[in-house]
């Protein structure tokens, strides 16, 4: 074999350490959501030159001004979301395409908007490379959902939003959730809105803070 095995065996390490420290003993429990943080090569969708950072404790820049988010709000989000194999998933800010890769890993079959026209060829290109043929990138205003696919078991925005656009709450189906961070363009609280037969509930998780969500029913501008 000419491939060195060096750089992968290191990355497959900090990938096993990342989980081990900064998820399980944080509190992730889902199976699942531990075994796809623990098979997705995160390295692969930074930059070359932040390859050596990409299991750190932090979020990390993947150009455009726009941000990957740590590993543990990635895990924790996906755990909120509650979703497994077969569901019908909606991502609002493909960014990477990391957070897409991890959802498609647990089985869910995804759908991941994302406004850059640039960010959504390199998520569409590595996504492809790496295998995960059911994640489906569409570039528009992810404000608006993606009502064609409507409705979804899951809604996961990773951009920070003013308000929950009614858009979204109106293409989550019964039994569905939306995990999404609310707020100012300083920090935001990361809320989860079910919906039962009955109607819409809403709580509030924890402080966090993302790149602002824009577009119709988010920022209006950059
Ligand atoms: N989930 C990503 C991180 C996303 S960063 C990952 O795993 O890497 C937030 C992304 O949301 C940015 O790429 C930004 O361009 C995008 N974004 C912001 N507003 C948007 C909108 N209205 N519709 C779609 N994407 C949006």
């Amino acid at each position: 074999m000419s491939r060195s095995p060096d750089i992968p065996n290191a990355h497959a390490e900090r990938r096993h350490a990342m989980v081990e420290h900064q998820l399980r003993r944080r509190g992730i429990q889902s199976q699942a959501v531990l075994e796809a943080m623990g098979t997705v090569p995160r390295h692969l969708f930074v930059p070359a030159t932040a390859q050596h950072t990409a299991y750190d404790d932090s979020p990390l820049h993947i150009g455009q001004g726009q941000t990957i988010s740590q590993p543990y709000m990635v895990a924790r989000m996906t755990e909120l979301l509650n979703v497994e194999a077969g569901s019908h998933v909606l991502e609002v800010g493909t960014g990477s395409g990391y957070q897409a890769a991890i959802l498609a890993e647990i089985g869910a079959e995804v759908w991941t908007i994302e406004r850059l026209p640039e960010l959504a060829a390199m998520a569409t290109s590595i996504l492809r490379q790496l295998g995960y043929h059911k994640v489906h990138v569409v570039v528009g205003d992810g404000t608006l959902g993606l009502p064609e696919q409507a409705p979804y078991d899951g809604i996961l925005v990773t951009a920070a939003a003013p308000s929950i656009p009614p858009s979204l709450t109106s293409q989550l189906g019964v039994g569905g959730r939306i995990v999404i961070p609310v707020g100012d363009r300083d920090i935001q609280e990361l809320r989860v809105v079910k919906r039962t037969a009955s109607g819409l509930t809403e709580t509030s998780v924890l402080d966090c803070r993302f790149v602002p969500l824009i577009g119709a029913e988010g920022y209006k501008d950059t």
